[in-house]
C-alpha cells in the first residue's frame, strides 16, 4: 500500500495548486504517477485553480443576500473574481474566499475600500468575533436540555473519557444504542450499528475518522461546534477510538477551516497534557474543495490521496474503510454528542428529543431575522425554530429543511417535525439540518436554478446519469426561463424521466437526489413554472 500517495493533496497545496511543474514535482515526492497527481489536482477546486482570484459564494443564502451584485462590483473595479460553491458561512452572507480565508458578510463598501486590489478586501466585521460565530440558542437557555451546549465553556478535565474507559466497551456501545443517536451528517444512520460493526471485524488495525468537510449549502454547524466546543470533539473522538480499539484518528476538515483546525490542535494539547490521550495519534487532513467528499467513502478516497469519488457499497467502511481497514467515520456533531451521552446516560439523551432522540443543532439562514445555529429538541417545527431565530423576514413562501439536497417545501408544511422520519415521509430529508427560508419575493425558478448549478458543479462525474442529468436539468430550466426551449434540446417536460434515471442509476446520494429541488418546486409551486 503506497501511503506516500496520501500526501499528494498536501504537497500540491504547498506547491500553490496545479501550477506548471507541480504535478511532476509532487509525483517524485510521493512516488505517485504524474498522471494520477494531475488527476487529483484537477479534481479539487482549491488545487485546480491557483490562488489568483477572489471567489464569491454562489450558494442560495449568499445569493439571497446579494452575492451576484458583489461579484459584479468586483468585476467592475477590475478584480479577478469568480463564483464558488458554499463556504459554510450562510449565517453571514454574502461570503467570499481569498486564498483559503473565508471573508464573512462582504459589502460593496468593503470592495470600494480595497481600492481594486482583491488581496486587500477586508470585511468590516471580525471573522472570529461573535458575529462570525453566529447566534446561539435556544433563546430560553437551559444547559440541562442541551447535549452540546455551544454557549457553555470548554471542559478539558476529560471526565467523560475516563468514565467511558471505566464502563468498558459493551456498556459504552449500549449507552450509544440506548441514546438513539443517529448520524448527524445527513444520513441519520444509527450510530451504535457502526460501532458494533467495527468491533465485529477480525482486523486489528482500525481507524476513527472525523468528517468535518461540511459543504451542504445552508450548513455551518460543524464550524460552530469546533470553534465553541472543541473539547467535545476531541473527547468524543477519544471515546470512539478507545471503544473500537483504534489508536489512529484522522480529522478531515474543509480546506477553509484553518482557524478551526488550530482550535482543535490546541484542544488536543490541553487534553493530552492531563494524560487523557496517551497512545492516540491525531492526523489532520485539509479538504481541497469538493462537496462530494462529505460522502464518507469519497472522503476516504481523498484521505488516501486520490480523487474524491464515492465507492460502491458494500463493502461499507466498517468492514473496509481507510486503506481497506475497519473504519468508524462520523460527522462532527455526532462525535460531539458522545461525552454528554456517557456522562448523563443514553436515556437522558434520548429524552431530549421531541419526535426523535436527542437535541439537534439546526442551522438557519435566508429570510430570517437572526441567521445562526440553534440547538433544539430534534423534531421541532419550522415555526418553533424560526421563533428561536427571531422570526421570519417577510412572508414565508418556501423552505429547504436540509440544504440543497432536501428540495423545497411550501409554507403549508411548516408544521412538519424537522426530523429524519417525518421529512423523509414528506419526500424531503433533514440531512444536516441546514434550513434555508425563502419569502414571497422569491421566484422558485430562480431558487431552483441556484441549487441545480451547485449539483452540476459538484457532481464528481463518475456516473453518467448524475454527470449528464445534472447538466440536462440545469440547461432545461435555463432554456425555459429564457424562453428559448427548442426541440431536441434539454426540456423540462422530461424532468420526471431524467430524475428517475438519476435516482436509479447513480452510485451516491448526490446523483440520487440532485433533481429534488426542481421536482419538489414544480410540485409545490406550479404557478412559478407556467
Ligand atoms: Fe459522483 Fe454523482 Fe455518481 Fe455520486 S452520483 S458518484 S457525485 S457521479
Amino acid at each position: 500500500m503506497n501511503h506516500d500517495k496520501a500526501a499528494v493533496p498536501e504537497q500540491l497545496q504547498k506547491a500553490g495548486g496545479l501550477v506548471p511543474g507541480a504535478a511532476r514535482t509532487v509525483s517524485l515526492q510521493t512516488l505517485t504517477p504524474e498522471a494520477e497527481v494531475y488527476g487529483v489536482g484537477s479534481f479539487f477546486h482549491l488545487l485546480a485553480n491557483p490562488n489568483t482570484k477572489i471567489r464569491v459564494c454562489t450558494g442560495l443564502s449568499c445569493k439571497l443576500a446579494g452575492a451576484q451584485k458583489l461579484l459584479a462590483k468586483m468585476e467592475k473595479v477590475g478584480m479577478p473574481v469568480e463564483g464558488c460553491s458554499c463556504l459554510a458561512a450562510c449565517d453571514q452572507p454574502p461570503a467570499a474566499l481569498r486564498e483559503r480565508e473565508v471573508l464573512p458578510a462582504v459589502t460593496l463598501g468593503d470592495v470600494d475600500a480595497a481600492g481594486g486590489d482583491w488581496r486587500q478586501v477586508k470585511p468590516h466585521i471580525s471573522r472570529d468575533g461573535d458575529r462570525w460565530l453566529g447566534h446561539i440558542g435556544p433563546t430560553k437557555s437551559d444547559s440541562e436540555t442541551l447535549a452540546i451546549n455551544l454557549p457553555g465553556k470548554p471542559d478539558y478535565t476529560g471526565g467523560a473519557l475516563a468514565q467511558a474507559e471505566a464502563m468498558g466497551v459493551d456498556a459504552v456501545i449500549q449507552a450509544v444504542k440506548t441514546s438513539g443517536l443517529q448520524g448527524r451528517g445527513g444520513a441519520g444512520f444509527p450510530a451504535h450499528i457502526k460501532w458494533s460493526g467495527v468491533c465485529n471485524q477480525s482486523e486489528q488495525q482500525r481507524y476513527v475518522v472525523l468528517n468535518a468537510d461540511e459543504g451542504e449549502p445552508g450548513t455551518f454547524k460543524d464550524r460552530e461546534i469546533i470553534m465553541r466546543r472543541p473539547d467535545l470533539v476531541i473527547e468524543g473522538l477519544a471515546i470512539a477510538a478507545r471503544t473500537i480499539d483504534a489508536d489512529e484518528i484522522y480529522l478531515y476538515l474543509r480546506g477553509e477551516f484553518a482557524i478551526p483546525k488550530q482550535v482543535l490542535r490546541e484542544a488536543i494539547d490541553k487534553l493530552r497534557s492531563v494524560g487523557h490521550l496517551d497512545g492516540l495519534a491525531f492526523h489532520f487532513h485539509d479538504g481541497q474543495g469538493a462537496y462530494i467528499c462529505g460522502e464518507e467513502t469519497a472522503l476516504l478516497e481523498a484521505l488516501e490521496g486520490k480523487r474524491g469519488m464515492p465507492r460502491l457499497k458494500p463493502p461499507f467502511p466498517v468492514e473496509k474503510g481507510l486503506w481497506g481497514k475497519p473504519t468508524l467515520i462520523h460527522n462532527v456533531e455526532t462525535i460531539a454528542c458522545l461525552p454528554a451521552i456517557i456522562r448523563k446516560g443514553g436515556d437522558w439523551f434520548r429524552a431530549l428529543g421531541k419526535t426523535e432522540a436527542g437535541s439537534k443543532l439546526y442551522c438557519i439562514s435566508g429570510h430570517v431575522a437572526r441567521p445562526g445555529t440553534y440547538e433544539l429538541p430534534l423534531g421541532v417545527s419550522l415555526d418553533e425554530l424560526v421563533e428561536a431565530a427571531g422570526g421570519y423576514v417577510g412572508t414565508l413562501k418556501a423552505f429547504s429543511p436540509g440544504g440543497a439536497s432536501s428540495g423545497f417545501l411550501p409554507a403549508s408544511m411548516r408544521e412538519l417535525p424537522l426530523d429524519f422520519k417525518g421529512l423523509a415521509e414528506a419526500g424531503s430529508m433533514l440531512g444536516s439540518a441546514g434550513v434555508v427560508i425563502l419569502n414571497d419575493t422569491v421566484d422558485m425558478r430562480w431558487a431552483v436554478a441556484q441549487q441545480l448549478l451547485f449539483f452540476e458543479e459538484e457532481s464528481c462525474g463518475q456516473c453518467a446519469p448524475c454527470r449528464i442529468g445534472t447538466r440536462y436539468l440545469k440547461e432545461a430550466l435555463d432554456a425555459a426561463v429564457d424562453g428559448d426551449a427548442m426541440p431536441g434540446k434539454p426540456d423540462l417536460q422530461f424532468t420526471e424521466d431524467v430524475a428517475w434515471q438519476m435516482a436509479e442509476g447513480s452510485i451516491c446520494g448526490l446523483g440520487q437526489i440532485a433533481a429534488l429541488p426542481l421536482t419538489s418546486a414544480q410540485k409545490y409551486f406550479p404557478e412559478d413554472f407556467r
